[in-house]
């Protein structure tokens, strides 16, 4: 009885200080002021994640998560904290290390280093294994004064002078999903030396960039990566699969190619393509026209013809040799042909219509294209419509 008054007191004490922080107002509130607020707030934030690892292991201990009817900690810190199961998995790791690093987590909760300074020296011991112990007070010692980046770079010097770099080859996969408008995300572990591979590719798609390029690294590197995928389907060398090359199938109808909303576009596996994307991927593709009857039952398939014969791309290529855009001078094999009004709208097939974009520009064009349509969109999302032939490209 005492102990829950003892904890709710605590927790109101915390509750009720932060209310008192959160209830000023700010308006007058210098700059200099704010920077000690930051500092401040950031080593409040440390203090209490020590105290949450802390507490967390000791749950653990006492079956805490057994007792409340969950598989695991992670799924406890997931379903009752609202936790991304990621992080919670996280969350419990670098408790149960902590408990194990009794220099590191004193430093912690003393605030005489930050959350990230803890984390990455708590990732150390685990790599380290039991060596981490004769040396964890002078690492402490030595990172105190340090910020977060520099620590990280002690630690990581000191990690390759007790541990021989392994190469883990087990560790190497890559992940992927994709969101519900078709974001995708990709995250996983390169071996040495395929990241030294696919490091001199990006290197040689991304360099070096047009004066006015505002894209940022990582933006380049992604459309290096999206290059490279899309050459490799494109190059007649590439191994076939069911007869055929691999190459992105779309399945749209009339009303998406030609810009207009509310009908069907998206991959075969049924996975959504915004409209502008569709474009841009129609204006330099092969296309075969596929023909529904009422049931999606399949009528009639055309022939697969590209939208852009091979005589008219080599024309193209002689005469423009790199992307249109002004100021890129990306190189014809890594640009798409253009029509500069689409074939979907009537615009015809020939020279005069027809000009290099790399794929980074043909794409915002058609992203610019389709906001200055975007007045003609209908403003209400009209139910997903079946009937209408869609083309496969
Ligand atoms: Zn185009
Ligand atoms: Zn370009």
């Amino acid at each position: 009885m005492i102990r829950t008054y003892v904890r709710y007191n605590v927790m109101s004490g915390l509750r009720s200080a932060l209310e008192e922080w959160t209830g000023e107002d700010l308006a007058d509130r210098s700059v200099d002021d704010l920077a000690e607020d930051l500092a401040e707030l950031e080593l409040v934030a440390g203090l209490i994640e020590a105290e949450r690892a802390r507490r967390l292991h000791l749950f653990r201990a006492k079956k805490g998560p057994d007792i409340h009817g969950y598989p695991s900690a992670t799924a406890f810190l997931a379903h009752r904290c609202r936790i991304a199961t990621g992080r919670a998995r996280r969350l419990v790791a670098t408790a149960e290390t902590a408990a194990a690093c009794p220099t590191v987590s004193r430093a912690w909760a003393a605030g005489d280093i930050s959350a990230d300074q803890a984390r990455r020296l708590l990732e150390a011991a685990e790599t380290a294994g039991e060596v981490f112990a004769s040396a964890e007070e002078t690492l402490v010692d030595i990172v105190i004064p340090l910020d977060a980046d520099d620590t990280a770079r002690a630690v990581g010097y000191w990690l390759h002078t007790v541990v021989e770099p392994r190469i883990e080859d087990s560790r190497r996969g890559v992940s992927m999903s994709q969101t519900f408008n078709g974001m995708g995300r990709i995250d996983g572990w390169l071996t040495p030396l395929a990241y030294q591979a696919l490091y001199i590719a990006f290197d040689t798609l991304t360099a070096p960039p047009a004066p006015d390029d505002p894209r940022t690294p990582r933006q380049r590197r992604h459309d290096a990566l999206e290059d490279l995928a899309r050459n490799y389907l494109e190059n007649t060398d590439t191994p076939t699969v069911g007869g055929e090359r691999p190459h992105i199938n779309i399945v749209c109808d009339l009303q998406a190619l030609a810009g207009v909303a509310g009908g069907r576009h998206e991959t075969e596996d049924g996975d959504i393509i915004d409209i502008p994307t569709l474009r841009a991927l129609a204006c330099d593709s092969a296309v075969s026209r596929i023909v529904l009857g009422s049931d999606t039952e399949i009528i009639d398939v055309g022939r697969r013809t590209r939208t852009i014969p091979a005589a008219l791309r080599r024309a193209v290529i002689a005469r423009d040799r790199h992307c249109t855009h002004p100021g890129c001078r990306r190189r014809a094999r890594w640009c798409d042909v253009h029509h500069d009004q689409h074939w979907a709208d009537g615009g015809p097939t020939n020279a005069e219509n027809c000009r290099l974009l790399c794929r980074y520009h043909h794409t915002l064009l058609h992203r610019r294209e389709a906001a200055a349509r975007q007045d003609t969109y209908p403003t209400q999302v009209t139910p997903l419509q079946r009937g209408p032939p869609p083309v496969v490209l």
